[in-house]
């Protein structure tokens, strides 16, 4: 049975608790260790993201802008350690963007910052170039506004995984499958893209979450059943998530991952 998560949100993101109450919560529950995970959603232009005045909080528009705050939220998660005793970690939930200059600008910014792990969960499709950014959230929303053809969207939205885990910069892949919350998503129309970023987590030896989120929103595992199969045939290390964004979603449901893990026959874990 799996003790611990590694994509967890505090109010340093989109959470409703504090980085304190959170780890306090892992101890409660007799888990052996958390990361915390909040996100890290940095791209020049993304104050014209449609959402972006309701994601303001979370979005930023350059990294030096969030080295400050992203050292301080790590001391704080350093002595939430210290002080309730259980191993705990500071990581990120990063969007990876693909303009020109962007991988660049973020591999100098981690060396300004202190952090342990990072996980990639992409919520945004994007133009060709990368300058342009629709989030996937609210996508029904401002539909109208993408100029291409949404396939066109989504099979770049999975090539932009793939480019993410080749990085090699993330310990695993946050909800492949995130597009599903865009209406008329059918997964049978990108079998192909689908294959292409498990075939990168395998090459890179890069992890896969199975999110009990999706089970709390959908009645089902993130990603799909059918793509939990591929993973597990190719061999990709899975971990249990919750993406909890609170105290009460921690933890939530590991029974049925383990579960459904079990029925699957998965049996390459993440170990961390
Ligand atoms: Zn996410
Ligand atoms: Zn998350």
């Amino acid at each position: 049975m799996q003790k611990f998560s590694f994509h967890t949100h505090s109010v340093f993101s989109d959470g409703k608790n504090t980085v304190f109450e959170m780890v306090e919560q892992a101890t409660r529950l007799g888990f052996e260790k958390i990361g915390v995970s909040d996100h890290l959603s940095v791209h020049k232009n993304i104050i014209h993201a449609p959402s972006y005045q309701e994601t303001k909080k979370i979005s930023h528009q350059s990294f030096d802008e969030v080295v400050d705050i992203c050292n301080k939220h790590a001391e704080d998660i350093r002595k939430a350690e210290k002080i309730y005793g259980i191993k705990t970690y500071v990581g990120y939930e990063v969007d990876y963007f693909t303009y020109n200059g962007w991988e660049e600008e973020f591999k100098d910014f981690l060396k300004k910052i202190d952090y342990d792990y990072l996980i990639t969960g992409n919520h945004f499709l994007m133009s060709q170039n990368g300058e342009d950014i629709f989030d996937i959230w609210r996508f029904s929303n401002y539909s109208e506004r993408v100029s291409e053809n949404i396939k066109v969207y989504i099979k770049r939205h999975f090539e932009t995984l793939q480019k993410a885990v080749r990085s090699k910069l993330f310990l695993f892949l946050a909800h492949m499958d995130y597009v599903q919350k865009i209406k008329d998503y059918r997964q049978e129309d990108y079998q192909q893209e689908i294959d292409s970023v498990v075939a990168a987590l395998k090459e890179t030896n890069t992890a896969s979450e199975i999110s009990t989120k999706g089970i709390r929103k959908f009645g089902h595992f993130f990603p799909s059943e059918s793509i939990l199969e591929k993973l597990i045939k190719n061999d990709v290390a899975l971990i249990i998530s919750d993406d909890a964004h609170s105290i009460n979603e921690l933890g939530s449901y590991f029974d049925d991952a383990e579960q459904e893990l079990l029925l699957l026959k998965c049996n390459k874990r993440l170990v961390v």
